[in-house]
């Protein structure tokens, strides 16, 4: 059976501007687009307006003074928030439509309209800690759509996999000590950020409710699909969330410039198959899946359409 998909973008995203050597550029985005428009997948999907996200979603992760801080920083001419991040006077105002990206994405999803979604959006968001923007990110924008889930549509429990190269330290840290969204995350270790340890579990009542798998230089496909059959599978039909959230990064894919993993186009296909098995056993099939990192275009573009003609089908 095929299923509605939204692909949520908006030209504003191209706005973010991060020079001309910076791997995480507006060409990324363009990139798919013209992918999607190229091959015909774009008309099979539902396009939607985005909304900007209210002071207070922002705020169900970021402090408001961390909010105001950033605008100042940004609108004050700032060039960069850390040594990876940079920024250009628009950048502040992009931010809020990546957040706004994947709250639409779960109206989209919550409301009915769509089974599933895909957000192409930048900044990303995964490293953005409460108070601190790093790694690219300057919202949080995974973590934000959680909350939001939760507080207007009530949901229990929220499973994030974050399958980006990177460990996702910002999530990590935002639900370490909550057992009301799951953190899974495979990523490349040792790398940036330096976090992700398999040790790190979670806290408090978060304990066991944060799942690090992380793998060496040079693991490819064979090995990412068994992670997901046994452990992921596994976790996540234990846990019986109300709904998946991807912080979708194709950065692992083997072309990609800032990693040394191996996952193929093909590979991201049969992770998104696993995840959306479970979708269809747990929760209704729903995913919101919010782009990350994936700095090879052609690798990006044609990861982004794999994954999306799985988001499409029942598998
Ligand atoms: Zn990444």
């Amino acid at each position: 059976m095929e299923k509605k998909t939204a692909f949520i973008y908006s030209d504003i995203y191209l706005k973010h501007n991060t020079g001309k050597s910076h791997p995480e550029r507006k060409e990324r985005l363009t990139a798919i687009v013209e992918h999607l428009n190229r091959t015909g997948l774009m008309e099979e999907l539902i396009q939607a307006p985005i909304r900007l996200p209210t002071r207070q979603e922002i705020a169900l992760v970021h402090p408001e003074s961390y909010i105001d801080q950033l605008q100042r920083d940004i609108e004050g001419g700032a060039t960069y928030l850390d040594p990876d991040t940079r920024v250009s006077p628009e950048s502040y105002d992009v931010a809020l439509h990546a957040v706004g990206g994947a709250l639409t994405a779960v109206d989209q999803v919550l409301q009915g309209r769509v089974h599933t979604a895909f957000c192409a959006v930048r900044p990303p968001g995964h490293h953005a800690e409460p108070n601190k923007a790093m790694g690219f990110c300057l919202f949080n924008n995974v973590a934000i759509a959680a909350r939001y889930a939760q507080h207007t549509y009530n949901l229990e429990k929220i499973l994030i996999i974050d399958w980006d190269v990177h460990h996702g330290n910002g999530t990590q840290d935002i639900f370490y000590e909550d057992p009301t969204v799951f953190y899974f995350s495979i990523h490349q270790y040792p790398w940036y950020p330096g976090t992700g340890g398999s040790e790190e579990r979670g806290a408090g009542k978060g304990k066991g409710f944060t799942l690090n798998i992380p793998v060496p230089a040079g693991t490819g496909d064979q090995e990412y699909i068994s992670v997901f059959n046994s452990i992921l599978r596994k976790q996540a039909l234990a846990y019986a969330p109300d709904l998946i959230l991807i912080s979708a990064g194709f950065d692992a894919h083997r072309d990609d410039p800032l990693s040394h993993t191996r996952v193929t186009t093909e590979g991201f296909r049969s992770l998104s198959e696993i995840v959306s098995q479970i979708a269809q056993e747990k929760c209704e099939g729903r995913i919101v899946s919010v782009l990350e990192g994936g700095y090879n275009l052609q690798a990006l573009a044609e990861s982004v359409e794999a994954h999306l003609r799985v988001l499409r089908r029942e598998v």
